[in-house]
């Protein structure tokens, strides 16, 4: 039996956990802790024998990682018997210094949170959890895993903004991207379901979740990427706003006296599906278009069109494209937009199979023969992790 990896993803109130066999694929068990320094907060922990849920008071990340290690103590599995050789830790920003999974020690650890001026919202909730983690399970080998370090490889064209050159020298203001492990995993299974190498393979992953991003990858690297500095920008999301007229800041500071900070909060908290409709959930939009609500119609439009215009973007400089998946939770589950995702993308050679669309479930080819692959691909973003540990540690 190979070590496992106890993967985490630490947000401001919520640790989420898995516990994965790098090798054969297999989670152990999983949950999450909720309203971490909140009043009524909860944890729930899935193991074999089922899901187990109770109230938990947690003032702060190190607190949350004692709750888990006593879900693992009253519910199994049994950490001893785990064979945990690592954890795993999902870090939003890797700025330009990280551009690969890294062993997490003090000066690391500084530099991830030093990067908090760029992902002020991920960053420092990253940095708590990797603090509670290692004090609470002190004699593992930590890792981060970072969500830009994918898009290293984007090239200048991609990667740089038309801006004055002091922004880009003195403060990191340039295209990172984001979802990095989801689009490796993804884009790499796509490969493997036209039976061909990552190098060989062209795709576009499209990761649609309350977050949502598109990836061009070439060959197995990202060549360009929606998101941008933060991940505010690109696709419509649940709550922010993807692409938008830099100057509406401005204008909106001018007219109606809005703050940096207060842009800041709209465009990523109450804008997207949210801002548009009242809600951030895309079945719920979906129910309110079926209903007749005229907003949540106009909203599906945009989101619709935004997909087909960052596809066609993203397609261009691709030079050839063999493969569009996708992935996260609307990309797997909400059939529709796939549909009209690729009906309206014949221009590139993509095409829709509605059966094989409808029917899909796990990894499934949605396009008819003849037309460019489509692919749904359920991500996995904690299985990526816990390979790229097993990866720098050097485990067979
Ligand atoms: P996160 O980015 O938080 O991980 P998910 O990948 O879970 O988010 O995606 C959440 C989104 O997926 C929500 O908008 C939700 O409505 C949508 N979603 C989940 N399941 C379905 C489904 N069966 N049909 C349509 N949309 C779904």
């Amino acid at each position: 039996m190979t070590a496992r990896v106890l993967v985490v993803n630490a947000g401001s109130s919520s640790l989420k956990y898995r516990v994965v066999d790098p090798a054969s694929a297999e989670s152990a068990a999983a949950g999450m802790v909720e309203r971490i320094a909140q009043s009524g907060g909860r944890v729930s922990h899935t193991e074999v024998g089922g899901t187990h849920t109770r109230e938990v008071d947690c003032a702060d990340h190190t607190a949350a990682f004692t709750v888990l290690r006593e879900e693992f103590e009253t519910h199994g599995p049994a950490l001893a018997d785990l064979g945990i050789g690592a954890v795993g830790h999902r870090v939003v920003h890797g700025g330009e210094e990280f551009s690969a999974p890294v062993a997490l020690d003090d000066d690391v650890i500084s530099a991830i949170q030093g990067l908090a001026a760029l992902a002020p919202l991920h960053n420092p909730a990253n940095v708590q959890g990797i603090a509670g983690a290692r004090e609470v399970f002190a004699g593992l080998p930590h890792v981060a895993v970072f969500d830009t370090a994918f898009h290293a490889t984007l090239p200048p064209g991609a990667r740089e903004y038309a801006v004055p050159a002091r922004w880009r020298q003195d403060f990191g203001v340039r295209k990172y991207g984001f979802h990095g492990t989801s689009h490796a995993y993804v884009s790499r299974r796509v490969a493997a379901l036209l039976g061909r190498r990552p190098s060989e393979v062209n795709c576009i992953v499209l990761h649609l979740g309350n977050g949502a991003s598109a990836c061009a990858v070439a060959g197995g690297t990202s060549v360009d990427t929606s998101m941008g500095l933060s991940p505010t920008d690109g696709l419509v999301m649940g709550t922010r706003s993807g692409d938008l007229d830099p100057a509406v800041a401005g204008h909106l500071a001018r007219v109606a006296g809005v703050s940096v900070e207060d842009f800041s909060d709209a465009v990523n908290t109450a804008s997207g599906l949210l801002g548009m409709t009242g809600s951030s959930d895309f079945r719920e939009v979906m129910d309110l278009m079926d209903a007749g609500n005229e907003a949540a119609a106009t909203a599906y439009q945009v989101v619709l069109h935004r997909l087909v215009r960052h596809v066609g973007a993203l397609a261009a400089p691709l030079g050839r494209l063999d493969a569009v998946a996708f992935t996260a939770g609307v990309g797997e589950n909400n059939a529709r937009l796939r549909a009209d995702v690729l009906r309206r993308l014949s221009l590139l050679g993509l095409a829709v199979d509605e059966k094989a669309n409808d029917s899909a479930a796990g990894e499934a080819r949605i396009s008819p023969p003849g037309a460019v692959a489509a692919f749904v691909v359920p991500t996995d973003e904690e299985l990526e992790i816990a390979r790229q540990c097993a990866e720098l540690l050097g485990w067979p």
